[in-house]
């Protein structure tokens, strides 16, 4: 370990929470250099809804490439394009009967945020944003303007941004909804476009009701801006449908999708565009590496394997349901934790401080289970892959429950870091 903290950057965060140095993996598993075993209930930030290294889609990934498959093409049609963009649409569009172009855009979450509001205000020729509280939208210079730190109960201008309080910085709910409708009344110039998450992952498992979106999607509607819904994290099944947007009935002008759609942990970014919004001159918005073929070949496996006949979405709610009324048990037994909340295999845990939380994600991990905090540190974080069995589930509550005993005997120690209440 000590070359690797020599060598690479201050910045490395990861590796700081999780100090193994990882070998190998497969389904539920991360496996470290010495063989222990840890079950993995980050998922590469939801990169792995299907786990690691799936099978099928490895076997996909291997026959490519002994068939000199195309890897490097920008936006060139190959075989694995097509195929991938042919299944997406009749697995996942036509079925719910959404009517999508798709754009390809750099490989990174946060490269789908920057064409996406990129495209919003050049189709509507203006600049304001308006986004919600808490939300993450990436770290490039668009995306990161329109992120905010969670908690922001008024609003807040920045530049072109208007940040709105989520419904859970609003001291009455209704206050949000007044908000919104405040941010877009008062742009003067008028607004571009509404960005949002319809669960906050990074912002602390937030979930926005199915109210809000709709509310949302006619504030947007009625002033000729465009909803982006931010499906990075919260989609391709995370919290049960396929689109995190589904139960409310929105059709967002664009959805950002990324993380889960190569299936397989490959970069993969994509834009779904109403036919439209989709105002772009060819190679107005570039890049070299856009679309990745490995990608489009595991994407599309998974696709077929797992949405093809409706998905795994009845799986996640019985399961997710069963493992977050675990959850409850655990919180209910020990004061100093709040409720659980989340939806799907989204899930977080809240902590009364960061110090708190941190300590829960470090007992987990040397009990085996690697769990991330959000929100401002305070909210473990859960997200198991959607393969999940119930037997990993069971043994990630247990997990649990000896990681909580043990932080417990350290707040009653007075042990915690300071700061803590
Ligand atoms: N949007 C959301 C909702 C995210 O959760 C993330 C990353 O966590 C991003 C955008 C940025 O994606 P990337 O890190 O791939 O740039």
């Amino acid at each position: 370990m000590d070359i690797l903290d020599d060598l690479e950057s201050e910045v490395r965060y990861y590796c700081r929470r999780w100090p193994a140095v990882f070998a190998q993996a497969q389904g539920s598993y991360l496996c470290d250099e010495h063989g222990t075993r840890y079950l993995d209930f980050f998922t590469g930030a939801g990169s792995l809804n299907y786990g690691h290294n799936p099978p099928l889609l490895i076997e996909a990934i291997i026959a490519y490439l002994r068939d000199n498959g195309v890897l490097n093409s920008l936006d060139m049609t190959t075989t694995a394009k097509r195929q991938f963009m042919l299944a997406f649409k009749s697995i996942i569009l036509e079925p719910r009967t959404l009517n999508y172009r798709m754009q390809f855009v750099g490989p990174t979450g946060t490269d789908a945020v920057e064409a996406a509001l990129r495209l919003a205000r050049k189709v509507t020729g203006r600049a304001r944003v308006v986004s919600v509280s808490g939300g993450y939208h990436g770290m490039t210079l668009r995306s990161e303007q329109v992120s905010s730190p969670s908690g922001s109960r008024h609003l807040q201008r920045r530049s072109d941004v208007t940040f709105v309080p989520h419904e859970m910085d609003a001291s009455l709910p209704d206050l949000a909804f007044d908000a919104l409708q405040e941010a877009f009344s008062d742009a003067g110039t008028g607004v571009a476009a509404l960005i949002i998450e319809t669960v906050q992952g990074e912002g602390g498992v937030r979930v926005s009701s199915d109210q809000y979106l709709r509310f949302a999607q006619k504030m947007c509607r009625s002033h000729n801006a465009l909803l982006i819904v931010d499906d990075i994290q919260a989609g391709c099944g995370r919290t049960g449908t396929f689109f995190s947007f589904e139960s409310s009935g929105i059709k967002p002008d664009i959805v950002c999708m990324s993380k889960s759609l190569s299936g397989a942990g490959l970069p993969l970014s994509m834009l779904l565009i109403n036919p439209a919004m989709d105002q772009w001159e060819p190679g107005e918005h570039t890049g070299t590496f856009r679309g990745n073929n490995l990608a489009f070949v595991a994407g599309r496996v998974a696709l077929e394997h797992w949405w093809s006949g409706g998905g795994p979405t009845g799986r996640t709610d019985t399961l997710s349901a069963a493992f977050l009324n675990g959850l409850t048990e655990i919180a209910e037994s020990c004061d100093w934790l709040g409720s659980p909340r989340g939806k799907g295999f989204m899930l977080g845990l809240p902590c009364p401080d960061a110090p708190t939380a941190d300590l829960v994600l470090a007992a987990a991990f040397n009990h085996g289970l690697l769990v991330e905090t959000c929100g401002r540190g305070e909210i473990v974080k859960l997200m198991p892959p959607l393969t999940v069995t119930e037997a990993e589930l069971a043994q990630a509550l247990d997990i649990l429950r000896l990681a909580l005993a043990e932080v417990c005997g350290k707040r009653t120690s007075g042990r915690l870091m300071p700061n803590s209440p």
